[in-house]
């Protein structure tokens, strides 16, 4: 039960006209709901009424962290939320898109009803910023929700579908930890993860163990081979869905390494992640010089090479990289693999351009910063 208004309202009583006064009021959480209502006379009648969802176009999504010095405001769009979904879905390989449809009206339908999450209404900054945005000048948006209550809702509406435990996961790696944006913190290891995870499922193991020393960084300098040195040819092995006799050599085909698809693949881990473009860069550089000299690799090369370079470079897109390239089907392989993290992690590598390169060679002679920062480069595997 609503507490009901003590005041007398401003409907009037339909026998006699006096103002009257509400006395019972139900829940208005499902839309419609009922009022009762008096007048001083002692003439009792009922309403029905119902809570006006919003619309669509009446949707801004704020978006940023709170640092920002003026709000970006776009308007709410399902197909931007199923794009983001899909994208995620890439990474868990079993959401279709009929699923990302379904979580897309869902979580749309709940904003509208500002269920599970606060509809604020806009203030002129806001609508400010949508004009600015859309070039309308007036704009109709009235209502601003949180692009981080979004990515939180849309994690509820997974909550409540078991088979969506892994596309929840994979969603929160790419969204929930994204931390490309100022004023908005993140996940930058793998301890924020699992915390994460842990709440978010109780079940499991909820020990974190403390994390092993970090062994000292290797610096790579980006751009030592050309791209001409690298591999032509890649050896796919086929991968068949069921479970079957072991591979024959029928099983292969060889095809033309597709520099740009490699580039694509290594830069959606990446997504979302601080620094994306220079980690992109350096992890494709990292890993085709080091398989220079074979002109014909396997993609279990690529894979072993993209997948040891992140871990070393972005454990959040690491983790996301390890899901997929194993085809990890439940939440506790993740968990394990994000444990594994904390117990044997591999030595940090970061990416100087051939300028910084010289650059802090230069000051080597004269600053012993300097020279820790310009080491050159170890080692590094041949894959
Ligand atoms: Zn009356």
């Amino acid at each position: 039960m609503v507490t009901p208004s003590k005041g007398l309202t401003g409907m009037s009583c339909p026998r006699c006209g006096k103002k009257t006064r509400i006395t019972r009021s139900s829940e208005p959480t499902l839309g419609t709901f009922e009022r009762e209502r008096k007048c001083p006379d002692g003439h009792t009648f009922r309403t029905f009424e119902e809570v006006r969802t919003a619309t669509l176009k009446e949707v801004g999504v704020r978006a940023g962290g709170d640092g920002a010095a003026l709000p970006t405001v776009h308007p709410l769009s399902p197909a931007r939320l199923q794009e983001e979904l899909a994208r995620a879905a890439f990474f868990s390989g079993v959401g279709d898109q009929l699923e990302i449809r379904e979580i897309t009206t869902e979580a749309v339908a709940r904003i509208l009803r500002g269920e599970g999450i606060r509809l604020q209404i806009a203030d002129r900054e806001e609508i400010l910023a949508v004009r600015r945005s859309l070039r309308q000048v007036h704009p109709s948006v009235r209502f601003t929700v949180r692009d981080t209550d979004i990515i939180d809702l849309i994690d509820s509406v997974m909550e409540d579908h078991e088979r969506l435990r892994m596309p929840r996961v994979l969603y929160a790696l790419v969204f929930a930890g994204r931390n490309d944006r100022e004023g908005r913190k993140g996940w930058d290891r793998a301890e924020q993860f699992l915390v994460w995870l842990h709440k978010s499922f109780q079940t499991l193991d909820q020990d974190i163990p403390l994390r092993v020393a970090t062994p000292r960084a290797l610096f790579w300098r980006i751009g030592t081979i050309a791209p001409d040195s690298y591999p032509s040819r890649v050896i796919k092995r086929r991968f068949s869905s069921k479970r079957g006799p072991a591979p024959s050599r029928n099983d292969s085909r060889i095809a033309d390494f597709n520099f740009p698809q490699y580039e694509r693949s290594v830069q959606r881990f990446l997504f979302a992640r601080q620094d994306a473009a220079r980690k992109a860069e350096g992890v494709i550089d990292f890993v085709l010089t080091s398989l220079a000299g074979q002109d014909v690799v396997t993609t279990s090369q690529l894979a072993f090479g993209t997948l040891a370079a992140l871990r070393r470079v972005d454990e959040i897109a690491y983790l996301r990289a390890a899901s997929t390239t194993k085809r990890f089907l439940d939440v506790s392989s993740v968990r394990d693999e994000a444990v594994g993290l904390l117990r044997h992690p591999s030595p940090r590598l970061e990416f100087r351009t051939k300028e910084e390169w010289q650059a802090g060679a230069a000051s080597a002679g004269n600053d012993r910063k300097g020279a820790r920062a310009s080491t050159p480069v170890m080692s590094y595997l041949r894959l």
